[in-house]
């Protein structure tokens, strides 16, 4: 396994991997890394001949207020996982060489970013978009895989592509959890123990709802109001959003006659937490 921390060096690899006609998949993280990233990288192993990590917890993403220099940290753990899913190369550039002095450009979105995790994290997404057009420039990939679990992300980054032509493959993996439930999330390191167990209500609310609409409940409010029932009846969770979005535009809908999401965000003490679930007939 290859750790590249230079951009020029990682961009030179992956044109001549290219031109020997290798298919690079792509796996971009912040690391500190488990088993929802590891499902990344094992599909990604499946799906190209050389399979990229990159490690790099992006500033633009952060608001000043947000928890940046607290992102959990672990390059040792976090190497010895990624050679155990058979990863080729890290890139794993450093703040300096990814916004030199002078940087000036950003990348938006601007409809699927409104709502949701945009809301109340206004600048968040414009950091995404910026630094993952940069990772493509940078690693070339044939395919990217990205997580389900952070589904407006997801939306914005397919959205980004098409509106920009970009010539790579998305594929969406869906999320893994806990035993119990629970989304998996570098974040839940933050969680005491009162914290985590009031957290599976989040997991627990949002399948509620979907199960009440496999038995045929397509009113919107409604499958909001099973999932919020059981989320208040945990007390600590202070919800943030939790609403039912067309699964392809995230525009909240009423009714649920086209493929749709439940997503939620909850606040946990300090810790901020995301969930979602397909509402679809499959
Ligand atoms: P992060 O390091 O949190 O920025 O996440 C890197 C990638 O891993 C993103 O595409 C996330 O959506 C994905 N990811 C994070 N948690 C999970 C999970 N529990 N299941 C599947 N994918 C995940």
């Amino acid at each position: 396994m290859q750790l590249i921390s230079s951009p020029q060096e990682m961009q030179k690899l992956a044109i001549e991997l290219r031109a020997k006609g290798k298919r690079i998949s792509f796996v971009p993280t912040m690391g500190a890394l488990h088993e929802g990233h590891l499902m990344l990288l094992r599909e990604g192993r499946k799906r190209g001949d050389t399979l990229v990590l990159s490690i790099y917890v992006n500033p633009t993403q952060f608001a000043p207020t947000e928890d940046l220099s607290k992102y959990p940290r672990d390059k040792g753990g976090d190497l010895a996982k990624a050679k155990g899913c058979g990863t080729d190369i890290v890139f794993f550039p450093s703040d300096e060489m990814m916004y030199p002095k002078g940087y000036q450009t950003y990348i938006e979105v601007t409809e699927a970013t409104k709502g949701l995790c945009g809301a109340s994290r206004p600048t968040h997404f414009k950091g995404v978009t910026t630094v993952v057009q940069k990772l493509i420039n940078i690693v070339r990939p044939h395919v990217m895989l990205l997580g389900e679990k952070d589904y407006q992300q997801l939306v914005t980054i397919k959205t980004m592509v098409k509106d920009l032509n970009i010539p790579v493959e998305i594929v969406g993996v869906p999320t893994v959890r806990e035993m119990d439930g629970l989304a998996m999330s570098s974040r839940n390191a933050y969680l005491s123990r009162e914290e985590r167990e009031a957290a599976l209500s989040l997991s627990k609310g949002i399948f509620a709802a979907q199960k009440a609409f496999k038995n045929g409940e397509k009113n919107a409010q409604k499958l909001i109001n099973i999932a919020e029932e059981m989320i208040k009846a945990a007390k600590l969770p202070r919800i943030d959003y939790l609403k039912v979005c067309d699964a392809d535009t995230l525009k909240e809908i009423t009714t649920v006659d086209r493929p749709a999401r439940l997503l939620i965000a909850a606040y946990l003490g300090k810790t901020r937490l995301i969930d979602n679930c397909a509402l679809e007939n499959i």
